[in-house]
Formats: structure tokens, C-alpha cells, sequence
């Protein structure tokens, strides 16, 4: 459990500002953002109480939609499931631009000591679980609701179009897939046609600081499924059989060599895990099958390809040289989430200005993945990361994403509305140009 500090979440609000002049809309951006702190800080507290799991994000969505529809927005409601689009027409002309947070929670327990904790409880797999926003998009949505009120109180000026993009479903739909795919399927990238996209994810971070990378910035995620098929024979007797649980265990050591030996890490990094290994049910059994449970991240089209082909030969091989059979399954998953280049560096001014020109660093590659990479596929997108850590957090140890013990800090909330609201300010202003 960790202590849960009640800070004044207004230190943030003074965030120095980089070298270059703001414009005059950034300076009431400014002004708008200081108004609707508080709102955003109790929104976030209030979802974070009522997590939902994906594909089940009713109240959440409720929440939004009510709020755009207050603000005067055109709503859209139950877009890929439930997904919620709000559209504010700009009083000038140009183009479109999409900001973007997802809403679903996990099937965590929450540990983290805080007076708006959440308790709920819910079904996942046929199993009760705690839910848990544990991987922080309670405050994704906070911080576009935020975002939302500040740029609906300046659309007189705003030269363009902005579409609020409240997406259901990213850890994953119940049905498989994510919630990006679903909410572009029902049309979400038009009318009106989205130009760019920009989205954020918060993360155990330094408090406040933006990282960003161009080009490939987190991994595609695939699950695989290997099935072991043996012949079931007494644990005395194990000539009169296939052993699954000795074949699946070669393939396990098998696997490792992939990346380890055979693959140009020089080029991308990339994983092999195996996260799931069931067989048997009784010490003098060995069982007709094993079925190992996994997942694949890599950054390139073509490694991938190659890895899904060494992943099948090597199980199949294996499996051969025992007399068994394997059955490899290797899901869609997700793609890599690939920043446009020239569009990062467009809007690394924005950044700084938003975060603080100290407080924007170039990240690592992350071998997470998300399905923010669909929205990209269609237009050049931008996703951005936000440090949420409490300022004495060891960033080595502290709770990760997913973690029950994950904390944000709320006092990086401000950095998100601002961050998120001047992205579009200033890619609608650079585009009409
Ligand atoms: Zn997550
Ligand atoms: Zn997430």
C-alpha cells in the first residue's frame, strides 16, 4: 500500500515556457486551462473509483458524452462499442485534427492507498477480479475532457476542426481486437475527414515530463498459441506415449534461441515470451497435450514475418524429432505504433512550450504496444508520453503500468490539458496558413 499524498494540484500551472513566443490563443489557452483544473482533477478521481473492463465502458462513456454535449459539440455515441466522438467546428476555416484517449480499466486489484481507490469488482474470463485503472487512462480521459471545455471556450478563434476521440476497448475487446480498429470500421476517421491525430499516454515517469519519439515508438504485440500433441501414457511407462510436457519443454528452450541467435538485434530489438505453459492433471499422467501461451514484439514488417516463421519451424521441428504434433496459432494483435516524422519534429516546439523546453526528452523504444498505431495507419499521428510519478518515486523500482500498486501523480494532469489542447491549436494554426 502507499500513502496517498492530497497535494494542491495547482503547482503545476506555472510550467516555464520554452524560447519561442506564444501566440495569442496560447496565452488564453493558458488562462482557460487554470479555470478548468479542478474539473478535470475531480473527473479523473471520479473514473478512477469507477474503473470499467474493455468493451464494458457504459458509465465512463456516459460521463463523456454528457460533458460534450454540455460544451455544444456534435456528439456520437456507441462508435465501435462504446465509443464516444465529439466534433467542434471551428468559427474559421481549415482543416481537421483528432485528439484521442482510450477509456477502459483492467482486471487489477487495486492496492494503492487512496481515499478514491476503486473497489470494483467485475467477470473477466469466467473469473471474479478486482478492476483497476492501472494503466492510468482515467486520466486520459480527464485530460481530453479538460481539453474539450478549453478549446470549446475559444471556437470562435479556432481556424478548423477538432474531433474528441473517447475510445472503448484498447487493453483489448472480449471479442478480440482493440476498440481503435472498431471505432475506424463505423467510420470515425470522417465525416469530417481526419487530417492528423495526436494521443497520450501516461506512464511511471519523471512528474510531468514528455517523452516523444519519431518513426517506430512502441511494438506490434502478437499472441501466439503452440499446442503439444502427444499420446497419453502411464507417468511408469512413458515409452508407451508421446511426452507433451518434455517436447513443450524443448520448445520453450527452443524459442529463446530466436532472438537470442538468430536474429540482427542490431537492426530492431524484438521478444520472444512465453507466458503460459499448462499440462497434466496428476503426478502419474502424462497427458495427451501441453499448450504454451505467448507473445511476440517486434518493430519491423519484415522481422516479424521472419519471426512468425521461425517461431512455427522451430515448434514444428522439435515436435518432429519426438514424434509429436504442433498446432501454432499467431494472432493479428497490434501494429507498431509509428510516429510521423516530420510531424514530431513540427511539434516538438509545441511540447516544449506545453511541458517546459527541459521537460521534453526523446524516449526509448517501448516494447508495449498500442492500438493508437490504427489511427496512424490511416493519417500522420503523434502519441506522446507523460510522466505521472510522485516527484520522491525511485524511477527504477516504482509500480509500472498494470501494477496494482501503479500511482499517478495528479499534479501531471495540467501538463496533459495543456499539452493535448496546444497540439491542436497549433497544428490548426500552422495548417491554415
Ligand atoms: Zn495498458
Ligand atoms: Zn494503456
Amino acid at each position: 500500500m502507499r500513502r496517498y499524498p492530497l497535494l494542491a494540484t495547482a503547482l503545476l500551472l506555472a510550467v516555464p515556457l520554452g524560447a519561442q513566443a506564444p501566440s495569442p490563443l496560447t496565452a488564453e489557452l493558458d488562462r482557460r486551462l487554470a479555470g478548468v483544473m479542478p474539473k478535470v482533477v475531480a473527473w479523473r478521481r471520479d473514473i478512477h473509483e469507477h474503473p470499467e473492463l474493455s468493451g464494458f465502458e457504459v458509465r465512463t462513456a456516459r460521463l463523456v458524452a454528457e460533458h460534450l454535449r454540455a460544451l455544444g459539440m456534435e456528439v456520437r455515441t456507441g462508435v465501435g462499442g462504446h465509443g464516444v466522438v465529439g466534433v467542434l467546428r471551428g468559427g474559421r476555416p481549415g482543416r481537421t485534427v483528432a485528439l484521442r484517449a482510450d477509456m477502459d480499466g483492467l482486471p487489477v486489484t487495486e492496492q494503492v492507498d487512496l481515499p478514491f481507490r476503486s473497489r470494483v469488482r467485475a467477470t473477466y474470463n469466467g473469473q471474479e477480479v478486482g478492476v483497476m485503472h492501472a494503466c492510468g487512462h482515467d486520466n486520459h480521459v480527464a485530460i481530453l475532457m479538460g481539453t474539450a471545455e478549453v478549446l470549446a471556450g475559444m471556437k470562435a478563434q479556432l481556424p478548423g476542426t477538432v474531433v474528441f476521440i473517447f475510445q472503448p476497448a484498447e487493453e483489448g475487446h472480449p471479442d478480440g481486437g482493440g476498440g481503435a480498429e472498431r471505432m475506424i470500421a463505423n467510420g470515425v476517421m470522417d465525416n469530417p475527414k481526419i487530417d492528423a491525430i495526436f494521443g497520450l499516454h501516461v506512464w511511471s515517469g519523471k512528474l510531468g515530463e514528455i517523452t516523444y519519439r519519431p518513426g517506430p515508438t512502441m511494438a506490434a504485440s502478437n499472441s501466439y498459441r503452440i499446442t503439444v500433441h502427444g499420446r497419453q501414457t502411464h507417468g511408469a511407462n512413458p515409452w508407451g506415449g508421446i511426452d507433451p510436457i518434455v517436447v513443450g519443454s524443448q520448445i520453450v528452450m527452443g524459442l529463446q534461441t530466436i532472438i537470442s541467435r538468430q536474429t540482427d538485434i542490431t537492426a530492431n530489438p524484438a521478444i520472444v515470451t512465453v507466458g503460459q505453459f499448462n499440462a497434466g492433471v496428476r503426478n502419474n499422467i502424462i497427458p495427451d497435450s501441453a499448450v504454451l501461451v505467448g507473445t511476440i514484439r517486434t518493430f519491423s514488417n519484415e522481422q516479424k514475418a521472419d519471426i512468425f516463421r521461425r517461431v512455427q519451424t522451430t515448434a514444428q521441428n522439435i515436435a518432429e524429432a519426438s514424434g509429436a504434433r504442433v498446432d501454432v496459432k499467431i494472432d493479428s494483435g497490434y501494429i507498431v505504433t509509428r510516429n510521423d516524422e516530420a510531424l514530431t519534429a513540427r511539434m516538438l516546439p509545441t511540447l516544449q512550450r506545453a511541458a517546459g523546453r527541459d521537460m521534453v526528452q526523446l524516449a526509448p523504444l517501448a516494447t508495449g504496444a498500442e492500438d493508437f498505431s490504427y489511427f496512424q495507419a490511416r493519417v500522420p499521428g503523434l502519441f506522446i508520453f507523460l510522466g505521472v510519478s510522485a516527484p520522491d518515486a525511485d524511477l527504477n523500482t516504482v509500480p509500472r503500468n498494470h501494477s496494482p500498486l501503479f500511482f499517478a501523480d495528479e499534479r501531471a494532469l495540467p501538463v496533459g490539458v495543456k499539452a493535448m489542447s496546444a497540439l491542436a491549436l497549433d497544428w490548426l494554426a500552422q495548417s491554415s496558413r
